[in-house]
């Protein structure tokens, strides 16, 4: 059996940097990507048969742990009936169904293939309906890689120092202002200014692709504010929160009530789905109903809602999510004492069942500057040195964490366990 290295070398060949998402890539963390072989529960598994503790899931999906019997078992169960039809099927409308009744600020829902499509037709969406051009976005919030929100982004664009991307014309990007996350004043200063020409604001509501910021108290109230007194359109981009921060995302752990939402990651359940969706009136603009056009071959396909809602129900089961976040709080404190107790400036922030971990003297981090200015290159260290010791980290220090349901406390302490040693060695 090769090595990652070797299967690295070999995927280089054919597959731009070798991989089909860039911040797969481990760029600056200073050795080849891992190649995985199979993942069960909390752990993956690469192709030399080393076990990971992972604290990725997929990049989201995997709340209740990789492999999860009743998801495959959904799969399995209609994979006999055929693949895809390209026509209506009930089990669309049953997500639809479900969606809406986890998230009641969803009165009608269009499944996509990925965040991406979510929020890119979400976005022409709110400009169809409002008749406006202009979007409002925050510095360091991803938003997939569509031309108007590719301006000032997270996650992978970040690692990767590219925020903007070449390949976006000019004459588009200038409708997307960047605003500094977590920052009131700024929002309610561009819409004295500009209100009347902004067609809506997207937002992540936790800030996950530039480490874990949860947002500061008022800021999303704030942007329910100002989108009601101008008429624009308010897009929470749960795509990572929804279903994680809370059951019903990050809007109903911070109670605000968005116009539209845009899901992903969870919805399919490790499937490539995306969805949006809100409140009626604005929905009926979409085709067939309404002008504003959008469409998928294999959109609302029947195996990836079928692995959807399989998810969607393990996971409306009562206390599961404070079960969840109890893990993320056990993890995260230990962290914080065991890099206290080795002297190393480390602190951490969570909502629900995300968290990230910084390196940096700060109290907090709220946006991304200050994101910017954590200790790069102790991650780097960290990343690689909790690899080593089977932990299985995202290799950026602008990505946040996922914690699942398969993390035993035992899982836990092994992470703190290696977390202690680690931190020795750094602080040396
Ligand atoms: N929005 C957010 C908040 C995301 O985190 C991501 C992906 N990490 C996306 C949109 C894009 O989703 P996808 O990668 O499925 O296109």
């Amino acid at each position: 059996m090769p090595t990652s290295a070797e299967l690295f070398e070999q995927a280089c060949r054919h597959i731009p940097g070798g991989v089909n998402s860039p911040v797969r890539a481990f760029k600056g963390m200073d050795r080849p990507p891992l190649f995985m072989e199979r993942a069960q529960g909390a752990y993956l598994f690469d192709v030399e048969g080393k076990r990971y503790i992972d604290y990725v899931g997929s990049w989201g999906p995997m709340i209740t742990g990789h492999a999860d019997p009743e998801v495959l078992g959904a799969v399995r169960e209609r994979l006999d009936a055929g693949l895809s039809f390209g026509t209506p099927t009930a089990i669309e409308t049953t997500m639809a169904d479900r969606i809406c009744e986890i998230m009641p600020s969803i009165e009608m829902v269009r499944m996509v293939n990925s965040g991406t499509e979510a929020t890119m037709s979400a976005i022409r969406l709110a400009r169809g309906y409002t008749g406006r051009d202009k979007i409002v976005k925050f510095e360091g919030n991803y938003h997939g890689h569509s031309d108007s929100l590719l301006v000032k982004a997270g996650s992978g664009a970040l690692t990767h120092g590219e925020p903007s991307s070449p390949g976006v014309p000019a004459s588009l990007a200038e409708h997307t202002i960047t605003l500094p996350y977590n920052d009131a004043e700024a929002v309610r200063a561009c819409f004295d200014e500009l209100g009347d020409a902004i067609a809506g604001i997207i937002v992540e509501p936790v800030a996950g692709n530039m480490n874990c910021i949860p947002p500061r108290p008022g800021f999303l109230e704030t942007l329910r504010e100002v989108c009601d007194a101008h008429a624009s359109v308010l897009i929470f981009d749960e795509v990572m929160t929804g279903f994680r921060v809370a059951l019903g995302g990050a809007q109903a752990h911070y109670a605000i009530t968005p116009d539209l939402t845009c899901l992903g990651k969870i919805v399919g359940g490790g499937m490539p789905v995306g969805a949006f969706g809100g409140k009626r009136e604005i929905m009926e603009y979409i085709s067939p109903l309404g002008p504003v056009y959008q469409a998928g071959t294999l959109a609302g396909n029947p195996l990836a809602m079928a692995a959807g809602i399989a998810l969607l129900d393990k996971i409306r089961q009562p206390g599961f999510h404070a079960d969840l976040a109890r893990r993320v709080e056990m993890l995260c404190d230990g962290l914080e004492s065991r890099a206290a107790e080795a002297g190393v400036d480390l602190i951490t922030q969570r909502a629900g069942g995300m968290f990230g971990v910084f390196f940096t003297g700060q109290r907090r981090v709220d946006d991304f500057a200050q994101a910017g200015a954590c200790d790069v290159e102790r991650f780097r260290r960290f990343f690689t040195a909790m690899l080593d010791h089977g932990v299985y980290l995202a290799p950026s220090p602008f990505e946040a964490g996922f914690m699942s349901s398969a993390h035993g406390d035992a899982d836990i302490h092994a992470t703190l366990d290696a977390a202690e040693r680690v931190f020795a060695a750094m602080a040396r």
